[in-house]
């Protein structure tokens, strides 16, 4: 799947990636950082971030040069992903789950549908994201009960997707349906199709959440909405459930960028305070029991993140990543949660206080272990791997 996807697209250059790289670093540190803690406590959805994001091109960051995106490879923007994420995860999710539905349509999408969406979702005019999970199924994705019908030039929609990330600000998705729901097996039912906001598609409500807060995660729901045949993505029934896993490599790197972030951020945090905070005569880091901590946050963080950046370079290449992808979200999303949980430990009672980032670092890194495939689903996947590459 990575192969098709880098072999068609027109990419950035070295120097453009460097150039990327660091607008990014300093869009961080003027313009995230300092707004992240009040946006994140209001749960209030940072419009102005959008809008830079606009200008930076972040909405096409994966989106190839010929339709207007940047053209980024999955290397550079696992760095660009993590290095936002080390201030502050959840505006990523803005760009992140809109480039998922952008994918879905470059890899798998008629030429038509590409010449009509990719443009206008790289400069982010039209925004959204991919709604696949339901109230009844989510890693059992086959489960789904959104019904399409055809129904002359149209396909007629009903049923309810719930946790879509951007369902609030978003307007257009790719959302998975059953075309033929007692299909067997039960995939060869399924179709993709990108979902423009309008009469019948509707935002059910919002959800509130522990963390990754500021961003919307709605339900979404579908009342005899009427998609044109033109939409279903790739212009054959069938071919969804193939639709939304090719995504997953990347989609699983994406994942494992952002637990490299936050455990990165978590570490920084540490690392700072404990040489600025005195106990008994002296700064906590020259405590042995600190030191350990230290020691053991830095050197996961530093593993987890080789573990993206071999997984990128894969995909990058063309080459099989899944064994590695998989193992890179496992790792950096478990790091993400323990070092978010030991720098509490080393603020010790001042990581209670919503007045350091410690606190946010801590509600929002669970959050990794479950997208992309729970980290359950995921040691199973890594295991099946395993066995698949190294018969006897
Ligand atoms: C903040 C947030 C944002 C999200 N954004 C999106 C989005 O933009 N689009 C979208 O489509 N979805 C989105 N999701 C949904 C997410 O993808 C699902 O929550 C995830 O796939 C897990 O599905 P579930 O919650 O239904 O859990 P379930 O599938 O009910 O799983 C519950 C538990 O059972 C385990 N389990 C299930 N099956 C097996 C098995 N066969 N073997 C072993 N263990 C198993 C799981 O690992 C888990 O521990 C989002 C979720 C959150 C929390």
């Amino acid at each position: 799947m990575s192969t098709e996807l880098t072999q068609r697209r027109a990419t950035a250059s070295p120097d453009e990636e460097a150039q990327v790289l660091d607008t990014i670093e300093r869009w961080v540190e003027k313009d995230v950082r300092p707004i992240a803690r009040k946006y994140d406590q209001a749960d209030e959805y940072p419009h102005e971030l959008v809008e830079q994001m606009k200008e930076l091109g972040l909405f096409g960051a994966t989106i190839g040069q010929e339709w207007g995106g940047l053209g980024l490879s999955a290397t550079t923007y696992a760095r660009l992903v993590a290095r936002i994420s080390q201030a502050w995860m959840a505006p990523t999710g803005i760009f992140n789950s809109h480039l998922i539905m952008a994918a879905c349509v470059e890899r798998n999408g008629t030429e038509e549908q590409k010449q009509r969406y990719l443009p206008r979702f790289a400069t982010g005019e039209l925004r959204g994201g991919i709604g696949l999970t339901e109230p009844n199924a989510g890693t059992d994705l086959q489960a789904i009960r959104t019904v399409a019908r055809r129904d002359g030039d149209d396909y007629v929609i009903d049923g309810t997707k719930t946790w879509i990330t951007n369902g609030v600000y978003g307007t257009c998705f790719a959302v998975l349906t059953k075309t033929k729901p007692d299909a067997q097996p039960r995939h060869a039912g399924m179709s993709m199709f990108i979902a423009e906001k309008g009469p019948g598609f509707t935002v059910g409500r919002k959800i509130r959440k522990l963390g990754y807060r500021a961003i919307d995660s709605a339900e979404l729901v579908f009342e005899n909405f009427r998609a044109p045949a033109a939409n279903l993505v790739g212009g054959a029934e069938g071919r969804g459930f193939h639709h939304a896993v090719g995504g997953l490599e990347l989609g699983r790197i994406n994942v494992a960028a952002r637990g490299v972030g936050l455990a990165t951020g978590a570490l920084n945090d540490a690392l700072r305070y404990s040489q600025q905070r005195q106990a008994f005569g002296k700064p906590i880091c020259q405590h042995q029991a600190i030191q350990l901590k230290l020691a053991e946050m830095a050197t996961k963080a530093e593993a987890a993140r080789l573990l993206v950046e071999q997984a990128a370079r894969k995909y990058d290449t063309g080459e099989r990543c899944d064994l590695e992808a998989g193992m890179a979200k496992l790792f950096a999303s478990e790091t993400a949660v323990e070092n978010s949980l030991e720098a509490m430990r080393i603020f010790g009672g001042y990581s209670y206080s919503v007045d350091f980032d410690v606190e946010r670092y801590y509600r929002d890194s669970p959050l990794m272990c479950i997208g992309e495939g729970t980290n359950e689903m995921q040691r199973i996947i890594i295991a099946r791997q395993l066995v698949e590459r190294n018969p006897v």
